[in-house]
């Protein structure tokens, strides 16, 4: 082929196809077409990675091509901030053979994920019910904004606590904890009044009680427990919470009560002179060591025989040494004495001889006792007695001289032997008396036998001494203690049958005789019993005379 024929063929070629593309072109309706995966619109959560779902292009015409070729596309998301909220634009484009096409996506950037709500629990943390909650601590925090701490809102309702927080983005987050209410405090125990507790032997104690208060219940005495138990009382509460308290308080027993002495019989008694006094005792009970009136002691006696007022007086003492004492008064009455003698009364005069004596002031106070009065014809045989000369004269019985020695064979030797012994005793007399006295009795009587070694004496010395102005008595009633007996009771029964013959009678007795002394008693409570009246003798009273024998 030649040149001309080949460009001919060429510049013919490139005709064709200039016609063939303006053909296409003007006749074909051609266009680049981007379609979008997935929808136009997408959301991306903030902090997530966008991933775009992607797109597709092709190239097609209206009538050739319909289906179109698949093109490249050109993705660009520079404008889409992940960081920032906010919507944005990723734009999709194609080119081809002069066409182009471009599209865009929304993509919404969202913080759809809410804050976080951290709660700090504290080891073994908890609450007492009385106490509002404490907060442990609590943060939040928001992928987006960040520390929320400061707004989270909390309250507590009904033991439970509950945190809400929102972000920018309105999303909420609300967390709750459930208070642990605790009160591990023991309710504590007050004793009221004395700890140690004094309290009397044999006495219930008396709790003066004790007060309770829980920090958390308050008052809880109500609820107290006592017990009593070997000499303390322990008291305990539960609080509501289980906590126990306890509190104990110690007995003393002690003993500050005197025993109580309880007479038995009168407190004031009354008894005539001479009647044995028989002590009705007491009785001692103390509140703590029971009956001790076994160890009761009694001080003060009563003297039977002196008129007086006596007081004894019962003591007990107690282990812990209180004393408890009770006293009887004994009233010992005097005897009324019978000195008036009327026409027809009953005398009896009891006469001692031979003392005074040791027995002498013990029938001073039989006498006395029942005042009755008597007469003692003394002797100097017991010169240390000499005293109750003057006793008895002052107790108001007759003195009258007996004899000075009493020597039978010194004084019935002569009458001047016989004034010689009289006036020694009446001198004795009158010194213990003060006065003299004109009243003897001579020894042996003025009927003895036993002067006889000196013929006459007594016919001349019974008249002698009425010449001197004395006056001498024998006695018709004889106790037989010169002798005859030693018998207590048969000196009284001599004595009492004496007297039951005669309506005036001179007892004689002896009173250095202790069996004889011992039965005066027995004589007088008898003669008194039987209308006797006991009188001492005086110059004007019967002499009872007996028949001088010699
Ligand atoms: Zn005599």
């Amino acid at each position: 082929m030649n040149r001309k024929k080949a460009l001919l063929l060429a510049v013919g070629g490139a005709l064709l196809i200039c016609l063939c593309l303006a053909l296409a072109y003007f006749l074909g309706g051609w266009q680049v077409q981007i379609r979008l995966r997935g929808e136009d619109s997408a959301v991306l959560s903030y902090g997530d990675s966008y991933r775009d779902e992607g797109a597709e292009a092709v190239f097609c015409g209206k009538f050739i091509l319909k289906d179109g070729i698949s093109i490249p596309v050109q993705y660009d998301d520079s404008g889409l901030s992940e960081e920032r909220l906010g919507s944005y634009e990723v734009v999709y484009t194609a080119d081809f053979l002069g066409f182009h096409s471009t599209r865009s996506r929304q993509v919404q950037v969202v913080d759809d994920t809410p804050p976080e709500i951290t709660l700090e629990y504290i080891e073994d943390y908890y609450t007492r019910p009385i106490d509002v909650y404490k907060e442990e601590g609590f943060s939040a925090w928001d992928n987006y904004d960040g520390n929320l701490t400061v707004a989270v809102e909390h309250r507590e309702e009904n033991g439970i606590v509950s945190y809400t927080v929102s972000d920018s983005s309105g999303n909420v987050t609300m967390v709750q904890r459930e208070i642990v209410h605790d009160d591990r405090e023991p309710p504590v125990i007050t004793l009221q009044g004395d700890n140690p507790l004094q309290v009397e032997k044999g006495e219930a104690v008396q709790d003066p009680g004790a007060i309770a208060t829980d920090d958390c219940d308050g008052n809880l005495t109500d609820a107290i427990v006592t017990a009593q138990e070997d000499g303390q009382i322990t008291y305990t509460v539960t609080d509501s919470y289980g906590n126990v308290g306890t509190c104990v308080r110690t007995v003393e027993y002690v003993d500050t009560l005197p025993p109580v002495v309880t007479l038995n019989g009168d407190g004031e008694m009354w008894m005539k002179a001479g009647e044995a006094f028989a002590d009705p005792g007491c009785t001692a009970i103390d509140q703590g060591d029971g009956d001790i009136t076994a160890q009761v002691s009694v001080s003060g006696t009563v003297e039977r025989y002196h008129a007086g007022v006596y007081t004894l007086t019962y003591t007990a003492v107690d282990q812990a040494g209180n004393v408890g004492v009770a006293s009887r008064v004994v009233h010992v009455e005097p005897r009324p004495q019978a000195d008036v003698v009327n026409p027809g009364d009953k005398v009896v005069y009891l006469t001692f001889d031979d003392g005074p004596g040791p027995y002498t002031q013990r029938l001073l106070d039989v006498l006395a006792a029942y005042n009755v009065k008597a007469t003692f014809f003394v002797t100097n045989a017991n010169p240390s007695y000499r005293y109750l000369i003057g006793a008895a004269a002052e107790a108001g019985h007759t003195i009258g001289i007996h004899t000075y020695s009493h020597n039978y064979s010194t004084i019935y030797a002569s009458e001047d032997a016989y004034f010689d012994d009289l006036n020694r005793m009446s001198e004795i007399v009158a010194a213990q008396t003060g006065s003299e006295t004109k009243l003897i009795r001579f020894p042996g009587g003025s009927s003895n036998l036993v002067s006889r070694f000196n013929p006459g004496i007594m016919t001349a010395l019974t008249q002698a001494v009425e010449d001197m102005g004395y006056q001498y008595f024998d006695w018709n009633v004889t106790s037989g203690d010169a002798g005859e007996t030693t018998s207590t009771e048969v000196v009284a029964q001599n004595v009492i049958s004496g007297i039951r013959q005669h309506s005036v009678s001179v007892v004689l007795q002896h009173d250095i005789k202790s069996f004889s002394v011992d039965a005066v008693e027995e004589i007088i409570a008898w003669g008194i019993e039987n209308g006797y009246t006991f009188l001492p003798l005086d110059e004007t009273s019967p002499t009872a005379h007996h028949k001088v024998n010699n």
